[in-house]
């Protein structure tokens, strides 16, 4: 770290303590050196912040009890791995870029930010393999990988033993799909049941390390369980982010100004983004729990809820997923944070071989439903496996539930005396 960063950050300021367990303050909390680099192992994160604080009151989200960026910039910066895996600062974060544009150094905190939630991603993650994935490619795809060979050989297995098929008449017999949907539907549910576990223990983990001694009472966590539903629902603090046309004079003055703004321009983000949360929550809905509906051998008019669902989920999915893997291309590679493109590429191949599946079965090309069928499971498994309890996908209840944890200690602050620690306090 810089010398003139290091005089520059005070531990006394950042374990002021809005957005932390107030045990943390009991203790003198130890330094520890390597934190900058084990972040750096997940992305960019960029150390020449001089904490002048541009980015926090260009930040549309910070408040009196958040101040976003500066303050998990500072504690990283500091070396304070305890104040940095108990801040829940990072997921109030929209990515809006606004704290870019503004940042004098040039420090992108916004792509700090993003850095800082894949790290705590892995921090939350009781297996270690949150973080081997999201820190090497090599894990990431040996992953998928091993999931995608187990797909594989259950489906020849299944073929061989269940269709009595021999291994020449695997390759070019169709049967008939009926006959795998009973199991197809319990197959399903062990496949939302892995993630479901895994990321059951990776939430009690994260309110253990971000609210676990800060004695809150329960009944402040009942008040505010809304909250999740209201976020997962509404996504309404990715809305407070401010508005496309004031960021792009912004952009089109550092353009005349031959300056490099760091950031890109996002029209219609928060459509775009509640569009694909919308689409997948309802496809992850209608395949684990109404799966004998969704998936007959009936072919229904367009408008029938059963088509009509699924094509209005497809193509919410479809768009939004198109729009990130095209800007994500886009970027020069040395830009791009790791695995960048698995994600949207993953979600987007799901979805268009589902509507292969859909496309060859009512041509009633019944091999050819067989292999789609077949290439449709090899996608979306390792995708539902791996990316949503191990990968970004985590996300999306790391956030929700970030908000809850926040709501909760400020409902707590409210009523319990300053002593306790809970009050949320402003950084100088
Ligand atoms: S605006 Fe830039 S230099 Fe200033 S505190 Fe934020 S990240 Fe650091
Ligand atoms: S990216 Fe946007 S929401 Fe996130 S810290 Fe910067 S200004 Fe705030």
């Amino acid at each position: 770290m810089p010398a003139a960063v290091r005089a520059s950050l005070s531990a006394r300021e950042v374990n002021r303590p809005s957005f932390r367990a107030p045990a943390a303050r009991r203790d003198p909390e130890r330094v520890t050196p390597a934190l900058l680099a084990d972040v750096r192992r997940h992305g960019r994160f960029d150390a020449h912040c001089l904490n002048c604080g541009s980015c926090a009151v260009a930040c549309e989200l910070s408040d009196e009890s958040i101040t976003l960026p500066r303050r998990p910039i500072r504690a990283v910066l500091l070396g304070l791995k305890r104040s940095t895996r108990e801040s829940l600062e990072p997921w109030v974060c929209h990515d809006c870029g606004d704290c870019a544009i503004a940042c004098p150094q040039k420090a992108n905190p916004a792509e700090s930010m993003r850095t800082l939630r894949r790290y705590l991603t892995g921090q939350y993650d009781i297996t270690g393999l949150s973080r081997r994935i999201l820190r090497s490619r090599a894990w990431h795809l040996g992953a998928l990988g091993v999931v995608f060979a187990i797909v594989l050989a259950l489906l020849v297995v299944y073929h061989l033993h269940w269709g009595e098929l021999t291994m020449t008449d695997f390759v070019s017999t169709a049967l008939p799909m009926e006959h795998m949907f009973p199991k197809i539907r319990y197959f399903t549910w062990i496949v939302y049941g892995i993630p479901l576990v895994f990321l059951t223990l990776h939430a009690l983990r994260m309110q253990r390390m971000t609210m676990g001694r800060s004695g809150v009472p329960l009944r402040h966590y009942a008040m505010e369980a809304w909250t999740i539903f209201v976020q997962v629902v509404t996504q309404k603090r990715m809305r407070q982010c401010p508005a496309e046309q004031r960021k792009l004079r912004a952009l089109e003055l550092f353009r005349e100004e031959g300056r490099e703004a760091g950031v890109r321009l996002v029209p219609r983000r928060w459509l775009k983004h509640w569009l694909m949360a919308a689409g997948t929550m309802a496809m992850i809905v209608i395949t684990g729990l109404f799966l004998s509906w969704f998936q007959t051998d009936a072919v229904h008019a367009w408008y029938h809820p059963q088509r009509a669902l699924g094509y209005l989920a497809s193509a919410c999915i479809l768009w939004a997923t198109t729009d990130i893997l095209v800007r994500r291309v886009r970027t020069p590679r040395a830009e791009r944070r790791p695995n960048a493109l698995a994600m949207p590429l993953l979600l987007w191949l799901t979805v268009v071989s589902g509507l292969a599946v859909h496309v060859v079965r009512m041509l009633g090309l019944e091999l050819t439903t067989h292999y789609a069928y077949a290439v449709h499971l090899l996608i979306t498994v390792p995708m539902l496996v791996v990316e949503l309890p191990f990968g970004e996908w985590a996300h999306m209840i790391d956030r929700p539930l970030a908000l809850y944890f926040h709501a909760v200690r400020l409902r707590a602050a409210a009523e319990l005396p300053p002593e306790a620690g809970l009050a949320p306090a402003h950084v100088p």
